[in-house]
C-alpha cells in the first residue's frame, strides 16, 4: 500500500478542532454545576417523558454525529430523568448521593484512562494509599491486603472466595468435588440477597446458606448459630464461613460481631463482615461497642459510594491474611509477569487480588474526597444522618397517624400509615399506595421493605444532603396522601 494512500485516511478520535471541544466541555461542566447547585429546587422523582423512552429506541449509528447534538440530546433526555439519589430527599434503598468534587475526580481519572491493574505508575500507588487508608478506618491491621471494587455485592464474592479457599485449597484446581461433604455457610435471616447470590455464583449453593433466626432486634441468634453449627457437623457438612452484618439492609442491624468472632474461632471458621454502610460507623468513637469485633473479622466489605458520598462507583474488600488472599486469585501468567525496570516493573499486581484484570481508577476519586473532607467531615455527616434518623423515628411516634415497624439502631427507619381498623393485606396495600404518590407527586423517594409480612416505608439515610426540615416534609406528605386515599 501507498504511504501516501494511507495519510489520507488516516484517522483518529481525537477532535480536528480541539477548541471547539474545549468549548463544549465547559459548558457541560456549568451545566453540570447548575444542575447540582439547583437540585433542591426539582422533584425528587420526575418518570422520563415518552420521548425520552423512545429517543432509546433509534437505529445503531452509521455515520458520525455532532459532538454538541449528541450531548444536547444527554441534556434533554436523560439528564431530566435521573434516579436522583443526589437529591436531599432521596432515602430509597441504600444509596449515596455522590458530591462535585467527586465528579471533578472523575473527569480526571477519566481523562487519565487509567488501567488500574499493574505496572510502575502513580495510579497503583494512590489506590495503594486509599487501601491503607481503609485499614486503618477499619481497625485492620496494616498488613492486610485489599481492593477497590465496584460495589459491596462484588466486595463480598471476593472475600467469599477466599474464604473458600481457606477451607479448601484444593477446590482452586480440582473444584468443589475436593470437598468432602457439602460446604456450609451461615448468616442471619437479614443478611443481603447478594452473600447469597455469591454463595450460588461460587458454586457452595444457596440452601447450604444457613439463615439463623433474628432477635426483636433483627440481630442474628448467636445461640441458635452455634445450635446449627454443631449439627451440621454431626451430619457431616463442612462448615467453614459466617457472615456477620454491620447494618442489616431491612432496619441497619448489627450483629453481636465480637460474638461471632469467637464462635468462627472455636470452630475454625471464616469471619466475613457485610458492612456495606453499617461498617463506616466505625470512625465514631461511640461507635466502639456496637461495632466491637469488627477488627476481628478475616475480612470485611464496605462501600465508598453509601456512606462515604463517594460517587458510584466505588467499594472495597478487606482481607486479614495478604497471602492466602493472593494465593486465591493469583497465577503466574506469561504475559503479565512483573519486571526489574520499566513500565512492566513496580508492586504486586490488583489483578492478582480480583477477578477484574483492567480496572478503572476509581482511587482517585476516593483519594481526592477523603483529602477534600477529612474524617472531621465524614464524622460530622454520619453522626448528622443518625440524628435524622432519630428525630424521624420521633416524628413518626408522634403521629398518630404512623406507625415505627422496627427499632432505629442506625440511619435507616421503617414505618407505615396506619389509621386502624385494617386488616394487614389492606394496610400493605394502602402503604404502597401512599409510598408510590409520594413518588409520583416528586415529594420524596423512601422505597419499601415487608418486616414479617408487613409493608413498610423505609428511609434509609446516606444523604448529606439532607436537611431535619427534610423529615418533617416526608411526615406530612404521608400523612396528608392517606388521609386522601
Ligand atoms: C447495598 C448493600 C450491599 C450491596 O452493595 P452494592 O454496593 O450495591 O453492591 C450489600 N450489603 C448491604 C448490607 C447493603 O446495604
Amino acid at each position: 500500500m501507498k504511504k501516501e494512500a494511507v495519510l489520507t485516511a488516516e484517522r483518529t478520535l481525537d477532535p480536528t478542532n480541539w477548541s471547539t471541544l474545549n468549548e463544549l466541555g465547559h459548558r457541560m461542566l456549568d451545566d453540570l454545576f447548575y444542575y447540582l447547585e439547583t437540585t433542591r429546587q426539582r422533584p425528587v422523582y420526575t418518570r422520563p417523558a415518552a420521548a425520552a423512552i423512545e429517543s432509546m429506541q433509534q437505529p445503531l449509528p452509521q455515520v458520525p454525529q455532532n459532538p454538541s447534538a449528541v450531548y444536547d440530546e444527554f441534556f434533554k433526555h436523560i439528564l431530566p430523568f435521573n434516579t436522583n439519589n443526589i437529591h436531599p430527599r432521596f432515602w430509597a434503598w441504600v444509596q449515596g448521593g455522590g458530591t462535585p468534587f467527586g465528579m471533578l475526580a472523575d473527569m480526571l481519572a477519566s481523562g487519565m484512562n487509567a488501567n488500574v491493574s499493574l505496572g510502575d505508575s502513580m495510579p497503583m500507588h494512590v489506590e495503594k494509599q486509599v487501601l491503607d487508608w481503609s485499614k486503618e478506618m477499619m481497625g485492620f491491621p496494616e498488613t492486610a491486603s485489599g481492593l477497590l471494587i465496584s460495589g459491596a455485592s462484588l466486595a463480598n464474592i471476593t472475600a467469599l472466595v477466599v474464604a473458600r479457599h481457606n477451607a479448601n485449597r484444593d477446590i482452586k484446581t480440582k473444584g468443589l468435588q475436593a470437598v468432602k461433604g457439602p460446604l456450609t455457610i451461615y448468616g442471619s435471616s437479614e443478611t443481603h440477597n447478594c452473600v447469597l447470590k455469591g454463595v450460588e455464583v461460587i458454586g457452595i449453593g444457596s440452601d447450604n446458606f444457613r439463615k439463623v433466626p433474628v432477635d426483636e432486634d433483627y440481630r442474628i441468634r448467636v445461640d441458635e448459630l452455634k445450635r446449627m453449627i454443631v449439627e451440621d457437623i454431626a451430619a457431616g457438612y463442612h462448615p467453614f464461613c459466617i457472615v456477620g452484618n454491620a447494618g442489616t439492609v431491612n432496619t441497619g442491624a448489627i450483629d453481636p460481631l465480637h460474638e461471632l468472632s469467637a464462635v468462627a474461632k472455636e470452630h475454625n471458621l471464616w469471619l466475613h463482615v457485610d458492612g456495606a454502610f453499617g461498617a463506616v460507623p466505625n470512625l465514631l468513637p461511640e461507635f466502639a461497642g456496637t461495632l466491637k469485633g469488627l477488627e476481628l473479622a478475616d475480612s470485611l466489605s464496605f462501600d465508598f459510594h453509601k456512606w462515604m458520598y463517594v460517587n458510584y462507583e466505588a467499594a472495597c474488600v478487606l482481607i486479614r491474611d495478604p497471602q492466602l488472599h493472593r494465593e486465591a486469585f493469583a497465577s503466574a501468567v506469561n504475559y503479565l509477569m512483573v519486571h526489574e525496570r520499566g513500565l512492566s516493573a513496580g508492586m504486586d499486581g490488583y489483578n492478582n487480588y480480583g477477578m477484574e484484570l483492567s480496572r478503572g481508577f476509581k482511587a482517585l476519586k476516593i483519594w481526592m474526597s477523603l483529602k477534600q473532607n477529612g474524617l472531621e467531615t465524614y464524622r460530622a455527616l454520619i453522626r448528622q444522618n443518625l440524628q435524622q434518623a432519630q428525630y424521624l423515628a420521633e416524628l413518626v411516634q408522634n403521629e398518630p397517624l404512623l406507625e415505627l415497624m422496627a427499632p432505629v439502631p442506625l440511619n435507616i427507619v421503617c414505618f407505615r400509615y396506619n389509621p386502624g381498623n385494617q386488616t394487614m393485606q389492606e394496610l400493605n396495600n394502602l402503604n404502597k399506595e401512599v409510598l408510590m404518590q409520594l413518588h409520583e407527586q416528586g415529594i420524596a423517594a423512601p422505597s419499601y421493605t415487608l418486616l414479617n409480612g408487613q409493608y413498610c416505608i423505609r428511609t434509609a439515610i446516606t444523604n448529606h444532603r439532607s436537611r431535619l426540615e427534610d423529615f418533617e416534609v416526608l411526615v406530612n406528605e404521608i400523612v396528608r396522601i392517606g388521609k386522601e386515599i
